[in-house]
């Protein structure tokens, strides 16, 4: 098999002179975009303010394009000299004109909220309101320009220390098991091995070497903790899940209804946990179990054969959806086959809706990854329906990133369980999915909570390794009532995740992107071809309005925890399901 992609419609190589060409005409219009408006922005009516998002917008994309050659060249063959060399020279220009055009959002930020209310609601600037509205909503949280400029320079040797620190010390463990050395990444996919007690040996050597460097742990946590605190009071921010709630585009209400749903739902998760340890015949399950395999013999899937399981899965919910698809493969816009240099993992990237996306990712002939290349093309077809969106408002933002992605996967699961007539295979599938919902919705939500809890006990002073563990230790146990034992060590659980030290309270968008899919899956159940234009109009819409206006078109009310609810149906549904292949 080789499918490789054909990168030549955005640049021939990286030596095209119109790579150049582009990076100085980017360039040149930076200057005059700044020449034109620095220090005007105020000055400006309604129709001259939307000439001028224009011209920033066309800016922006023009300035992208050969930094987002260099990117999928690079991802390509990490081992590429020059694919390196573009990468660190379009990033200088990039960020050149970054720089140079910081002064526009700051000046639409600082202008007085009566004048800004005013152009908001002028028609000439209709289509432009949310994105405005996204420029100004920190407008309250805001300091002085000398403040801001101190925050962010202080943040370098402070906050950004401790981050860095919270890396090179993790990166730079080695785990001593069984007489071999492993990395991190090496040891804890040892979770997925056959055997019980080297998987409990894995987790618990992982979880020791991280204690012997409690004390870092401790002091970077408290301190981006105690960090965060005193900015928030600096700002006037109350909550301090709020800035991330402002980046999520949601109200703090939504996250209450959706996390409480989640809790209340945690004895579906048990009802998993103890059908698992019936399959592996294991009196109760330990945490260092959750992950066991079943013992059937893996299927294959070529290629090929991947793609038609794709395209039917798609075609079968809508054509449209179908025909967006197969232009990837028709016209070469994956990477698919394994190759030595090639960037791990899989994504798909989406510069703006005048170029395609390109998706890449190393297929293997698994059945994870059919549903990787699912997933892939879900964030493809997602931004090719909201290509008719300007530039500004094309990319969803982080809750509604994931709803195609995450719905394909469930179209293709569909597929494979109703085609498949093996109980043994039909169970692996049930359990794979299962596992998967019950990592991105209870174990995220279990994640958000601890965090929450530390922050509010920091503002009391430091916390003890002990307390952070006990912290830990009672999230989890919530999730696992006595369906799940955990491990002593699973006391230190909290100090290896990399999202508390670099995106604090990040984990719930995992939560709402999965559960808001479950349930549009679960309307899709209910009201069949009806659903579909109005689910294909939430994807054209793109990154147009927050998520509850789009889905407020859809008669959703994300506030409401009965919405959060009809998600969990989908994975009882599910759970039947796994139970029916038991007896
Ligand atoms: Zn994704």
């Amino acid at each position: 098999m080789s499918v490789a992609w054909d990168l030549t419609p955005l640049y021939s190589s990286p030596a095209d002179p119109r790579l150049d060409a582009d990076v100085a005409a980017a360039r040149v219009e930076a200057a005059a975009f700044v020449e034109r408006y620095r220090g005007r922005i105020a000055t400006l009516d309604a129709t001259g303010l939307a000439q001028a998002i224009t011209a920033y917008e066309d800016l922006e994309e023009q300035a992208r394009r050969p930094g987002f050659y260099a990117h999928l060249r690079f991802a390509a063959d990490t081992q590429d000299e020059a694919a390196r060399r573009l990468v660190d020279r379009t990033r200088e220009a990039a960020l050149g004109i970054a720089n140079a055009t910081t002064f526009f959002e700051l000046e639409l930020k600082a202008l007085d909220d009566d004048a800004f209310a005013r152009l908001a609601e002028d028609p000439a600037l209709a289509e432009r309101r949310h994105w405005l509205q996204l420029v100004r909503r920190r407008r309250p949280y805001t300091l002085s320009e000398p403040e801001e400029r101190i925050v962010n320079q202080k943040n370098l040797t402070g906050r950004g220390a401790l981050v860095q620190l919270f890396d090179e010390l993790s990166g730079s463990l080695r785990f001593t098991l069984d007489g071999r050395e492993l990395t991190g990444e090496q040891i804890l996919s040892m979770l997925y091995e056959s055997d019980g007690a080297l998987r409990e040996r894995a987790l618990r050597t992982f979880l020791d070497t991280y204690a012997t460097h409690g004390v870092v742990w401790t002091s970077v946590l408290n301190g981006l903790m105690q960090d965060h605190r005193l900015e928030c009071e600096l700002r006037k921010v109350g909550d301090p899940v709020l800035p991330t709630h402002l980046d999520n585009e949601v109200r703090p209400e939504t996250v209450d209804a959706m996390m409480t749903a989640t809790e209340r739902n945690y004895p579906l998760a048990q009802r998993y946990f103890r059908l698992k340890a019936k399959l592996l015949g294991l009196p109760v399950l330990k945490n260092t179990d959750l992950y066991a395999p079943l013992d059937e013999t893996p299927s294959r899937v070529p290629f090929e054969d991947a793609r038609s399981l794709v395209l039917y899965a798609f075609g079968a919910f809508a054509p449209e959806v179908r025909a967006l698809a197969e232009d990837f493969f028709d016209k070469s816009w994956i990477d698919a086959e394994v190759r030595p240099g090639k960037r791990l993992g899989a994504f798909c990237a989406s510069m703006s809706p005048h170029t395609n996306p390109w998706v890449l990712l190393s297929y293997t002939e698994t059945l994870r990854d059919v549903a990787t290349l699912a997933h892939e093309l879900g964030h493809g077809i997602h931004d090719r329906f909201a290509a008719r969106q300007r530039p500004l408002d094309y990319l969803p933002p982080l809750t509604l990133a994931e709803t195609a992605s995450v719905f394909g996967e469930i179209l293709l699961t569909r597929v494979l369980l109703d085609r498949e007539p093996r109980r043994e295979i039909r169970r692996g599938l049930l359990c794979a999915k299962i596992e998967d919902i019950i990592a991105t919705v209870f174990r995220q939500n279990v994640l958000t909570r601890f965090e929450m809890a530390a922050h509010a006990k920091r503002t009391e002073g430091p916390l003890t390794a002990a307390e952070l563990g006990d912290l830990w230790w009672n999230e989890n146990a919530k999730l696992y009532g006595d369906a799940v034992e955990m491990i002593p060590a699973y006391r230190w659980g909290w100090s290896y995740i990399p999202h508390f030290i670099h995106s604090r309270f990040y984990c719930y968008a995992y939560v709402f992107g999965e559960l808001l899919v479950l349930a549009l899956y679960q309307r899709y159940r209910e009201e069949g071809a009806a659903f579909v234009p109005r689910y294909l109009e939430l994807l054209a819409a793109g990154g147009s309005e927050a998520p509850d206006v789009l889905l407020g078109r859809l008669g959703i009310a994300i506030d409401d925890a009965a919405f959060w609810d009809r998600g969990f149906a989908v994975l009882e549904d599910l759970l039947a399901e796994l139970e029916a292949t038991l007896d």
